[in-house]
Parts: structure tokens; sequence; C-alpha cells
């Protein structure tokens, strides 16, 4: 069970349940609360925090109307922040945690205050802002590919095996450009799976696109980073399922999107 304490080792609590998507955020805000370049923080739901001992060391600063950081009064750790908004979560600071979330994060937020002393080394993406939280991904498969590939509420394409990944994309626009390049010959009915990145079991990386044998290029023109799924995709994380239809040489993008149980039994 994940653990996670205060500098003085007053306050601590465990964490009973999973732990949601890390983002590292350069805000002038948590710059300063963290007194770092930037925070480690996850979202987690408030009812999988137990406390152990030293609630009544927690004090929290009223940073901005309605949104409070929490620290202990007597070692001066952060150790979450929370809005009056959203009651049924709090952003934990991974600093504060003993052992390791099985969570990396997705992105550097609020990059526009970021430190000028700091430079981002590494290839997650860039928000200059928050990240937008209703970001959808999206995988695409054949309607026999997904029924041969679920079990036990999760779906295991064949590239898991032999690439280490499920291949997802974060745009409409490159997910039509993967169906021209890789799908023109697959049986249709060829889907497009909408998946919510909070739900993911999996952990999920944004990397450079690794180019399939035989497959086009179109798809590779741009610069934008891919969501590879490291893990099976279980499928209460799929949102939706929408059907690519031809509109001559392209696919076009669905109409509607049903519900996952309109494709698998
Ligand atoms: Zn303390
Ligand atoms: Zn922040």
């Amino acid at each position: 069970m994940l653990t996670a304490r205060c500098l003085c080792e007053g306050v601590r609590f465990e964490i009973t349940g999973k732990v949601g998507p890390v983002v590292y955020c350069h805000c002038s805000q948590c710059r300063r609360a963290s007194g770092s370049a930037f925070a480690a923080n996850a979202d987690l739901r408030t009812r999988y925090v137990h406390w152990i001992s030293g609630r009544e060391l927690v004090q929290e600063y009223e940073s901005s109307p309605g949104q409070f950081r929490a620290f202990c009064s007597r070692c001066g750790s952060p150790l979450y922040s929370r809005v009056d908004a959203d009651p049924a979560t709090i952003r934990v600071r991974l600093g504060s945690l003993d052992g390791d979330p099985g969570r990396r994060s997705l992105a550097h937020c609020w990059v526009r205050s970021k430190a000028p002393w700091f430079e981002i080394s590494d290839e997650l993406p860039r928000f200059e802002e928050a990240p937008p939280r209703s970001a959808r991904i999206y995988h695409i498969t054949t309607a026999a590919a997904l029924r041969a590939h679920c079990a036990d509420d999760s779906y295991s394409p064949p590239s898991l095996a032999r690439e280490g990944f499920v291949h997802c994309t974060a745009t409409r626009s490159t997910l039509l450009a993967v169906a021209r390049d890789l799908y023109d010959d697959a049986p249709p009915p060829l889907l497009v799976l909408e998946i919510d990145p909070v739900r993911l079991a999996a952990e999920l990386r944004f990397e450079a696109p690794a180019p399939t044998p035989g497959g086009g290029t179109a798809h590779l023109a741009s610069s934008e980073l891919f969501p590879h799924l490291y893990g099976p995709l279980n499928l209460s994380a799929v949102v939706g399922v929408g059907e690519l239809r031809r509109a001559g040489s392209e696919f076009a993008w669905p109409d509607a999107f049903d519900a996952l149980e309109m494709w698998v039994a």
C-alpha cells in the first residue's frame, strides 16, 4: 500500500486506491509553494486518503479563491491542494510519497510561467496553461480485432506483445492519416475507440512515432508526439466507439459514437 508523510513525519496517510494522472506544474504558485522549479502533482480521490496521524497538524492556505494548499504546520512540507468546487478530489504532492505511485508524468503544464533558470529537457507534451481536462485519445481497430482481443474487461491487441504498447493518436487529423496509411485494406468495419486518459489503468507515454513497416508515412509528417499505452486497454476507459466510413480515398470521422457494448458482446 502506498503511504505518504511530511518531513517531520507528524503527518502520515495511506492511499488505498489508484493515483490519477500526474503532471508537472510550473505555475508560479506551485513554484513558490514547493520552493522548486515545478511541482509533481497527481489527482487522487479523497475517499482513497486514510489518515494515520497528524491530521490536526495540516493547515491550509487559500492561494486563490476556493483553492487551498495544504501543508504540515510543523515542518512546512506541501501535502496536497484541493478546490471547494470538487470535494471528491485532492491533488497530492508526489514528493510526500514513500513508494512508487505507478504513474509517470503525462505533461508539463503552465509552461508560460516556467522558471527562467530551468530548461525542460524531456519529450513530454508542454501546455502553456492547464492541460485540457477533457482531452481524449483514440485507437484504431477493426471490429473483428476488437472482438478477438478483448478478455477480462481489457483489450490487448497483438501490437502490445510485439511492440510493448498499444498505439493511440491524440488528434482526429492524425488518426485519419493513420487510417489512410495503415488500414486502407483492412476489412470493414473500421472502428475508432475514444479513450478517456484519466480512466486508464496502464501507463500512458507521449513518444515520437514508430514507423510501421509497409505502412504509409502521411501520419508521420507532423512533429506530433503519439500516446502509447504500456499495458492492456481497460475497457472502462473506452468512452465511445465510432465507425470510420469511406469517403472516396479518405476516411471520414464518425458521425456518432456508440457504447462499446454495441461492438463487444
Ligand atoms: Zn511535518
Ligand atoms: Zn501549479
